[in-house]
């Protein structure tokens, strides 16, 4: 299950919403048949269709085709994995990193694995603290590791553009099962994550 190519777009879809992008951007007061918006429809249907492909992806089955029995058992850190996400109130994106960690038991993961269920689940319309939720749910009952700990600060574009809260403010989430919901293995995790240790 890779990433959507240009050629695998639903050609229905893909006209369904060109129209109605057609429709809004006339209904915002834009001449359509001006030049630089003639292909404009087609390619914003196409760039909505991209970012959120992560409706037809199953994480589980992503992480299931690469465990592997293993008897390492410390922690393990995949941290500043980027995210890209549109948040489902404003249809606007948010963006900014993502740093995982699972204690492993019995089984590891393929660490490429991580970055692209963060993708599946990112590639929706989305709320930060369950984009949260979900990829530690994912990991959690797939693994089934010791403990696992999920944190993403993200910028939201619906704060910044429209100028709501400091432009500059970033926004925290986390969440911790098993091991990590023990005070010094969570400390542990947010200390090597931290700036100072980058
Ligand atoms: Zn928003």
């Amino acid at each position: 299950m890779g990433y959507k190519h240009f050629e695998e777009y639903n050609i229905k879809v893909t006209e369904d919403v060109k129209q109605r992008y057609e429709r809004i951007i006339e209904d915002l007061g834009e001449d359509i048949t001006r030049d630089g918006l003639l292909k404009t429809p087609e390619r914003a249907s196409k760039a909505m269709q991209f970012l959120t492909q992560g409706y037809s992806q199953d994480a589980t089955e992503i992480l299931k085709s690469a465990m592997f029995k293993e008897s390492y058992n410390e922690m393990v850190i995949v941290k500043d994995i980027e995210v890209y996400s549109l948040c489902e109130h404003h249809i606007l994106p948010f963006f900014g990193k993502a740093h995982i960690a699972y204690i492993p038991n019995g089984q590891i993961v393929g660490l490429s694995k991580l970055p692209r269920i963060v993708d599946v689940f990112a590639r929706r319309l989305q709320v930060q603290e369950r984009l949260t939720q979900q990829i530690l749910d994912c990991i959690n009952e797939t693994l089934k590791p010791q403990g696992v700990a999920v944190v993403i600060e993200a910028s939201h574009m619906c704060m910044m553009m429209r100028g709501v809260q400091k432009q500059n403010s970033v926004t925290t989430t986390s969440g911790f099962r098993g091991q990590f919901e023990k005070i010094e293995t969570r400390n542990e995790f947010l200390k090597l994550i931290s700036n100072k240790f980058s």
